[in-house]
């Protein structure tokens, strides 16, 4: 088995290890919830600070154009083009996830049923995260369309057929850290005529993506997870440019305009991704959002993406393989799949009975001991199909082979001494 011996070896010999440097983590914490909210760059704070004190305090307006406010969301889409496959140009920094899904989901829509009027349906997953499938369902309502749900990947199959529109999926499960093959899933779609909508919240900055590669059609993310671009940052929407000019998106706002500043009354879209921006963007937190993209560029001379997914590989499959060997007895199960391609960067414990119940208290006596990844409840009226979850997310920038041993060494003290039973690790706060 494994030592920590071992892994200190590990993380001595690895290039990467220096990233860490990046990143502002209190000491003791062993920071596994960066697929929910990445870590602080220490960049972060002086920029800010220089956004708020010189460009807005001192140079005050003048600054959309001094200091380069207009063009922040294509430049930092360009940079996270270089994370996804996308190329220059193609990617904007705007709004949230949620939003960016509404725009592409519309688009993607109307672009089918320009052609093929009969396809009305989305077909997604029913494990997929749930704003994904609200805005789906109130699209579908306002355009005449239906949601299907499936509940397995081999089930989507089933659904590819002359009344599929879009297939909407999440590459990356939230839950279990599932990945599906986009370029094969993306292939089939398109031989059954429709579109596909990728959701790369748990994608980009944690696993190689390669938009142009998989013939993909459209694409969302977050800025706040991997891309660690701090709580509520913007996010980011990318169209296939055979399909950005096409329709302009529905929430036609006048940042999306081709000429914003000849305030005419009437709607002339932006060519290409740039009309996917509505509003103003928030220049704070987007300045912060390019800290965060800026050290996940920092790894490009070790080797980018595919070294930190070799990395987050091993991380993971180390995690997996010492909490099965070291807690397995005690109850615990790896509910993300152990073939590396099929997973995330992400795995996923459940609870064996007697402690089907027991998962957020085990999270919370583990953020007291230093230990931080969190829980995403089951469902109630099928916990052996959709069980209780400890989430644990390995971002390869800044959490090394020891800081795995010892997570999982702190996960078999809260078990074997039943420390999670104590009463304040059960009180149950907003966010799980
Ligand atoms: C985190 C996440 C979101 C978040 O959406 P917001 O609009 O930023 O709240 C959406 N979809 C998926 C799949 C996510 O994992």
């Amino acid at each position: 088995m494994t030592t920590r011996h071992d892994c200190l070896a590990r993380d001595a010999a690895d290039p990467l290890a220096r990233l860490k440097d990046q990143f502002s983590l209190p000491p003791g914490v062993i920071y596994l919830d960066g697929n929910s909210l990445g870590a602080m760059p220490r960049s972060t704070a002086a920029r800010v600070q220089q956004v708020i004190t010189q460009e807005w305090g001192q140079d005050l307006i003048k600054s959309w154009n001094t200091a380069g406010w207009m063009d922040l969301p294509s430049r930092i889409g360009d940079k996270i083009g270089r994370l996804i496959g996308a190329r220059p140009g193609e990617v904007i920094v705007a709004d949230s996830t949620s939003l960016n899904l509404f725009k592409v989901l519309s688009a993607a829509l109307r672009i089918v049923q320009a052609d093929s009027p009969t396809r009305r349906v989305i077909v997604s997953e029913r494990s997929n995260f749930p704003t994904d499938l609200y805005i789906a369902e109130s699209l579908a309502e306002q355009h005449g369309a239906t949601l299907t749900l499936v509940d397995s990947p081999a089930e989507i199959a089933a659904h590819l057929n002359d009344q599929l529109a879009v297939l909407m999926l999440t590459e990356v499960n939230y839950r279990t850290g599932a990945k599906h093959d986009m370029r094969a899933v993306t292939a089939a779609a398109h031989a059954a005529g429709a579109l596909t909508v990728w959701d790369l919240a748990h994608s980009a900055g944690a696993v190689p993506v390669d938009l142009h590669g998989a013939e993909a059609d459209f694409a969302i993310g977050c800025g706040y997870k991997y891309l660690n671009g701090g709580p509520g940052a913007p996010a980011f929407v990318w169209a296939h440019p055979r399909h950005a000019d096409r329709f302009w998106q529905p929430l036609s706002g006048w940042l999306g305009h081709a000429a914003p500043f000849e305030f005419s009354t009437r709607y002339q879209p932006a060519a290409g991704i740039k009309r996917y921006i509505c509003g103003t963007p928030a220049i704070l937190s987007t300045a912060a959002l390019e800290c965060g993209v800026d050290t996940l560029l920092a790894a490009e001379p070790l080797g980018g993406m595919a070294a930190l997914r070799e990395k987050s590989l091993a991380l993971t499959e180390l995690f997996a393989q010492l909490a099965e060997d070291r807690c397995g007895t005690l109850g615990v199960t790896v509910v993300s799949p152990r073939d590396a391609e099929a997973r995330g960067s992400q795995v996923c414990l459940a609870l064996k009975d007697p402690l089907t119940q027991a998962g957020y208290a085990v999270i919370q006596a583990l953020i007291e001991r230093g230990v931080i990844g969190d829980f995403r409840a089951g469902d109630p009226t099928r916990l052996d199909q959709v069980p209780h979850i400890l989430r644990f997310g390995f971002t390869p920038l800044y959490v090394g082979f020891a800081d795995v041993w010892d997570a999982v060494e702190h996960l078999y003290q809260v078990l074997s001494t039943a420390q999670w039973r104590e009463a304040r690790f059960n009180q149950k706060a907003a966010v799980t």
